[in-house]
């Protein structure tokens, strides 16, 4: 097949090549071949921590390397970090002379030992009947400072499950104390105990510097990560999650090898695959703080676009796509071509906050996901069933191409999408 291949290219005549750089270097063939090694049963379903995710990583940073992308840090197209967990040792809480009952008391901490009493300044605030829990709790876990969180007695059934906020965490400023009820709290006393483990994680992370605006940058990013082995279903057990997001990181793969053989851009491209975006986005979280937000053009997020979206082929929507100009950039840059991109049809969903652009957009940056997902009805969402097999990978080679040319007016320097306002 190479040796094909380059006798073919031997033996064209040179302006075809210069055709085929302009834009038409995206076969359905080398898709095919990718997305086949990312989601084969073998790499059982890419889980965060296994020796299989370490091996897409490397087949992810060979194929950057090959392109001729540089490494965006150092030099490894790995970019790794840490998340810890907190592993419960013991706790001792008293109010006001009285022991609280553990089993309502829930410490979060990155402390190994953490000794809190009203003298320690921690803010006091509380849950009430009728509000969203985990919404709140994680308001009050991540806002960076140190929480008692007084919950109401109707979540009873659900306290227990804030403990999900002990797994994996990036780094944790403040300390958050749940605890059932209200007690008075004039006087108390609460000492946690915990063992904080650390665990290794990498993106791989390319860059195209720029001809004349290094500075400025464009993000093409999808997650390779995927949720491994689970329930078996009709006798599988491997979630292969060739859709989520084995077709993203395809995307991402293709792109770079499309713009690296141009080599015209002049805006700089970072070329990102995540980690760690099914068990809570730490890759792209991680990933966006080594970043100046204000020196990043754009970033077009690919998730899930290996089946026919609800408009059916060569089609595509954009996630928040009235939170900036980008979506309406895009849109135009592919007038002609026969192929579409849609503003997001699901927003009761809230898409554009679920996926690895949401920690960008959240800082101001037009960063958008490109899907093609019908959310209301993919049967083989989280599903062993998400397999190459199910996939259309010629639309899907047409809508890495279709995202390639739509962005180029933004690579080219030419235009630059609004910011995304804070809410
Ligand atoms: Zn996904």
């Amino acid at each position: 097949m190479q040796i094909l291949r380059l006798l073919f290219l031997v033996l064209i005549p040179a302006p075809y090549i210069a055709a085929q750089n302009a834009g038409t270097s995206f076969d359905t063939g080398t898709v095919e071949k990718t997305i086949r090694f990312l989601a084969a049963d073998e790499m059982k379903g890419r889980a965060v921590f296994s020796p299989e995710i370490d091996k897409a990583a490397d087949f992810i940073a060979a194929s950057f390397k090959k392109s001729g992308l540089q490494p965006l840090q150092g030099n490894s197209f790995l970019q790794p970090f840490t998340v810890y967990s907190a592993a419960f040792r013991g706790l001792m809480a008293r109010a006001d002379q009285k022991e609280l009952p553990k089993d309502n008391v829930i410490v979060i901490t990155g402390q190994p030992v953490l000794e809190v009493t009203e003298k320690s300044g921690y803010n006091i605030r509380s849950i009430n009947a009728g509000s969203s829990l985990f919404h709140e709790a994680s308001e009050a876990v991540n806002n960076g400072g140190n929480n008692i969180v007084l919950v109401d007695e109707s979540f009873a059934p659900d306290f227990k499950r804030l403990i999900l906020f002990k797994r994996n965490f990036l780094k944790r400023a403040g300390s958050t104390i749940f605890i059932l009820g209200k007690p008075a709290l004039q006087t108390y006393t609460i000492k946690a105990s915990h063992v904080i483990k650390e665990h290794r994680l990498a993106n791989v992370a390319g860059l195209l510097p720029g001809r004349s605006r290094k500075d400025e940058y464009v993000i093409f990013s999808a997650h390779y990560d995927h949720i491994g082995i689970g329930k078996p279903v009709n006798g599988d057990s491997v979630y292969n999650g060739a859709n989520d997001d084995a077709s993203g990181t395809t995307a991402v793969m293709m792109l770079a090898g499309h713009f690296a053989a141009l080599k015209n851009n002049e805006r700089s491209i970072i070329f990102v695959a995540f980690t760690a975006e099914e068990s809570g986005g730490f890759g792209s979280q991680y990933f966006s703080m080594q970043l100046n937000p204000s020196q990043i053009a754009a970033m077009l997020n690919i998730e899930m676009i290996g089946t026919d979206s609800k408009w059916g082929k060569n089609s595509a929507y954009i996630t928040g796509f009235e939170k900036s100009s980008l979506g309406g950039i895009l849109q135009k840059n592919l007038t002609g071509t026969g192929f579409e991109f849609h503003p997001d049809p699901y927003p009761d969903q809230h898409l554009f906050y679920r996926s690895d652009n949401a920690t960008l957009a959240k800082l101001g940056v037009p960063a958008h996901t490109i899907s093609t997902s019908k959310m209301d009805n993919e049967p083989n969402y989280h599903q062993p069933g998400d397999a190459v097999e199910t996939l259309d990978l010629a639309n899907m080679t047409e809508i890495i191409r279709s995202i390639g040319i739509s962005a180029g007016s933004i690579i080219a320097g030419k235009e630059t999408p609004s910011r995304v306002k804070d809410e």
